[in-house]
């Protein structure tokens, strides 16, 4: 019990009758067991909560909507601290900037910022938080031309271990400002985040759907057609299982497609020619389309509630025809592998993913030339292996062709030290050590002190 911990917000406990809401991740498989989950109702309450946790050596696990709960692992003697109620939202249009809450998901801003003609750097689903995905990198339809989310980041507020508010920006306080984008949630509990957003009216988006037995064709066609794309246009391959839900539309319903999904900032008749070649391969369904930003959401029909599933990832240096057939081999309409894997999918990178821009933040690019995220809905035991051992199977494949891992993608606890070069390891870890020396933050991948660094090493 957090004796004498007094605030506006909400304490729950395991043995409370709301803990199943309170505790819940967004995927079901996992289990996160905190000694309390607390929500904090406002800046004040975050402070009051950092200084109880401190002086009572407890250590928190700072979240917005547990989206990516998985990697936080154990959480004994540990409080999650979701900030999921602080919600507030102010776009200023005509200096394109935004600032939010912690608590917030995209689906509350990007419809907003639409109405405006603008447009956030948000990913494949407006479901997750913009604390989170910023703090970790944020890789979305715009990435090729605006790179990611985390560089567009303008300021972060946010109570450190101190007990302290800081409003910190590339000017007051470089280290942190650098070390928080990419860094994500080891150096406090942030309360607010402004960002940069981009001028869109419209951008030609949508979707090429072929029946999954062409997949080969399919991927082929589009992995070399990658050098000819501009950083205007972003595209994304996938094979995908529609669940045989009555909420899922005909004809997806139960069906299985390869499709090329993809979102470029310009004309329709430009971006007719660039994707004509996949065009004459006679997709069964074409949705692309001169659409609002707002489109973007809904592109990659992403799942909007919780479920559980087992998911694998790598960033993928070069794209060889052969591991096109490799990764078909395991999941294409050939491979047995049935609907196992639910959804394979590589997304095009390059262009200013691949670019460090001028202040930039510890998560400054991703390499490669793709990056693979695949995952399996798996809602008992039996499928958990079944669905692991396929994804197993592809992230082996990509390994030999790996360039690196980005943190967002990776939902199982995994060493953090992996994700960066080892000079922006060490200067996190330098940065955690002034900040936080006594490690009271656990984000989801784990950065620790210097020295406690330099005593593992
Ligand atoms: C359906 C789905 C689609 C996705 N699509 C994309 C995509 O297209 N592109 C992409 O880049 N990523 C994508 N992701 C990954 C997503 O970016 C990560 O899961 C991200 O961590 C989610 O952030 P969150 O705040 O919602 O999650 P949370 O689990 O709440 O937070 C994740 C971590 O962020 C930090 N954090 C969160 N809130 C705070 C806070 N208030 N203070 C300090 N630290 C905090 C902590 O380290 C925390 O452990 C997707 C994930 C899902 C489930």
């Amino acid at each position: 019990m957090l004796t004498g911990l007094n605030i506006e917000g909400r304490i729950v406990y395991p043995t409370d009758s709301d803990w199943d809401a309170a505790h819940q991740a967004f995927s079901t498989l996992v289990d996160q067991r905190p000694d309390a989950m607390v929500f904090p109702a406002d800046e004040a309450d975050v402070v009051t909560i950092v200084n109880y946790a401190r002086e009572h050596g407890v250590r928190i696990a700072p979240q917005a909507t547990a989206h990516n709960a998985g990697p936080l692992g154990e959480l004994d003697d540990t409080i999650v601290v979701q900030t999921s109620e602080m919600t507030d939202v102010s776009i200023d249009p005509a200096a394109h900037r935004v600032r939010v809450g912690s608590g917030i998901k995209w689906e509350k801003v990007a419809p907003q910022l639409s109405d405006h003609g603008l447009a956030g750097l948000h990913g494949s689903s407006p479901d997750v938080g913009i604390a989170g995905y910023s703090l970790g990198g944020g890789m979305g339809w715009l990435a090729r031309k605006y790179g990611l989310q985390t560089n567009s980041v303008t300021a972060i507020e946010l109570v450190t271990a101190d007990g302290q508010v800081r409003r910190v920006t590339a000017e007051n306080e470089p280290d942190l400002f650098w070390a928080l984008r990419g860094g994500g949630g080891n150096f406090g509990i942030v309360t607010a985040i402004e960002f940069a957003v981009y001028p869109v009216e419209e951008l030609y988006a949508g979707a090429l759907f072929f029946p999954a037995e062409r997949a080969a064709e399919m991927f082929h066609t589009w992995r070399e057609l990658l050098p000819t794309f501009p950083e205007e246009l972003m595209t994304w391959a996938s094979i995908l299982h529609f669940p045989p839900l009555p909420e899922v539309p005909e004809p997806f319903r139960g069906a299985s497609y390869a499709i090329v999904m993809g979102a470029y900032l310009g004309e329709e008749r430009e971006g007719r020619e660039l994707l004509q070649r996949l065009r004459e391969l006679r997709p069964e369904i074409d949705t692309f389309a001169m659409v609002p930003p707002i489109e973007l959401g809904e592109l990659a029909m992403d799942p909007p509630d919780p479920l559980p599933f087992i998911s694998g990832h790598e960033l993928v240096g070069e794209l060889p025809a052969e591991l096109i057939d490799e990764f078909l081999e395991i999941v294409g309409p050939e491979s047995g592998s049935g609907t196992t894997v639910t959804m394979f999918q590589l997304r095009h990178l390059g262009g200013a993913l691949a670019r460090k821009s001028p202040g930039a933040g510890a998560r400054a690019t991703l390499p490669g030339e793709v990056s693979l995220f695949t995952l399996g809905v798996a809602p008992d035991e039996e499928t958990v292996q079944t669905v692991r051992a396929r994804i197993d199977r592809l992230v082996a494949a990509a390994e030999p062709h790996r360039a690196g891992k980005y943190p967002n993608f990776v939902e199982e606890p995994a060493d953090a030290s992996d994700f960066f070069d080892a000079e922006t390891w060490q200067r996190l870890c330098e940065v955690k050590e002034l900040y936080d020396p006594q490690d009271l933050f656990k984000g989801n991948h784990h950065v620790p002190p210097a020295a406690e660094e330099a005593i593992a090493a």
